[in-house]
């Protein structure tokens, strides 16, 4: 009897070892290895922007075992920072990480996939574009040029910006020369300042010789990092250009049709983890980094007027209309998030922003 069960387990053992194993051998596919390369618009390994794509090419091996590897390369070893988008459109890379914003002189619609002016924030973008049909639009957008886009990060709310003046009204934004990209950048314009657009590793030099006066970035710990505090005295919020900035994986669309299905569903898990580490990132680093800003470099946190954001508001509300009337895609893509950034403030009204003035309730 005993000999009748040890050969049953043995059996047993041996036919799962057996089905395991037979796919592996039977299937050319699964041991096809893919070698990609990874463009970005950041300096290689900046902290968040920069380590996000890393996180991302170490994740796609570990899952893959190796059989999708990708190498990142940091902004100008390749290709500049701003020719990510046709590098991995013509397929030079196959991947690119970025800030869909960055194209808007291409694609007049890509600013909505980064951050509209009191827009969304990260918690009702990332529900926009994952259960709101935001994803949908934006694989649309971007079918034209070759590339299939995924969300790669959120910064949260971010700051207002650095600034070497004092903003106390509107007159204080007239002749102002700053760097702010997307539609914000539109906003300043329109309200009598100069906006400019410019990669992030040029910005510490471009304030410290004036050639513009003010910048944002993105919040304390990337802010922090570039090192803004020694070349600003003000730094203002809260960031209404970008309430919930989402960063952007790109995949050529070529590139991503030659993947077997298994390592499809890797790229898209890896991206969609890497999307919230990002944000969780910035959750937890932010806090610190503002102390240390404020404590030990002595900078001056300043919050923008409510007469000022008013006006900001109204123009950006005028930006986005003339955009949404571009085109019927941008029709549709602004009609989404305005219908979502309605529901969403209903709702937040009374669970987020309720339960904020719950917590301070004794302070
Ligand atoms: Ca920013």
């Amino acid at each position: 009897m005993r000999y009748v069960i040890i050969f049953a387990l043995f059996g047993l053992l041996y036919g799962c070892a057996g089905e395991v194993d037979k796919p592996r051998v039977a299937s050319q596919e699964v041991e096809q290895t893919f070698k990609w390369k990874l463009m970005t618009t950041w300096p290689k390994n900046y902290p968040g922007l920069g380590t996000a794509p890393e996180t991302f090419a170490k994740l796609v091996e570990r899952m893959s075992a190796g059989r999708l590897s990708v190498s990142v390369f940091g902004a100008g070893q390749l290709v500049p920072a701003f020719e990510v988008f046709d590098a991995v459109s013509q397929g030079t890379a196959e991947m690119g990480h970025g800030a869909a914003y960055y194209w808007t002189g291409k694609i007049k619609g890509a600013v909505f996939f980064t951050a509209v002016p009191f827009g969304l924030n990260a918690q009702e973008m990332n529900g926009w574009l994952h259960h709101g049909g935001g994803l949908e639009l934006w694989r649309e957008l971007y079918a034209p040029f070759n590339l299939i886009p995924f969300a790669g990060g959120n910064t949260g709310v971010q700051m207002a910006g650095w600034y070497n003046r004092e903003i106390n009204s509107m007159a204080d934004i007239k002749g102002l020369k700053m760097r702010i990209p997307g539609i914000g950048g539109e906003v300043i314009t329109r309200a009598g300042g100069t906006s400019v657009t410019m990669p992030g590793g040029d910005l510490y030099t471009s304030m410290q010789t004036g050639v513009i006066d003010a910048t944002e970035w993105v919040g304390p710990y990337n802010d922090l990092a570039f090192g803004f505090h020694q070349v600003a005295k003000y730094y203002y919020y809260p960031g209404w250009h970008e309430p919930g900035a989402m960063l952007e994986l790109v995949v050529n669309a070529d590139a991503y049709a030659s993947l077997p299905d298994d390592l499809k569903a890797i790229v898209e898990v890896a991206a969609r983890a890497v999307n919230q580490d990002v944000l969780d990132e910035y959750t937890s680093r932010n806090n610190q980094a503002l102390i240390d800003l404020v404590d030990q470099h002595g900078v001056e946190l300043r919050k923008l007027p409510n007469e000022v954001l008013a006006e900001l508001e109204r123009l950006s509300a005028e930006v986005l209309d003339e955009l949404a009337a571009e085109n019927e895609l941008t029709q549709r893509i602004s009609a989404s998030i305005k219908t979502f950034k309605e529901n969403a403030m209903a709702y937040h009204a009374i669970s987020e922003e309720a339960y904020y003035d719950a917590r301070r309730v004794n302070k």
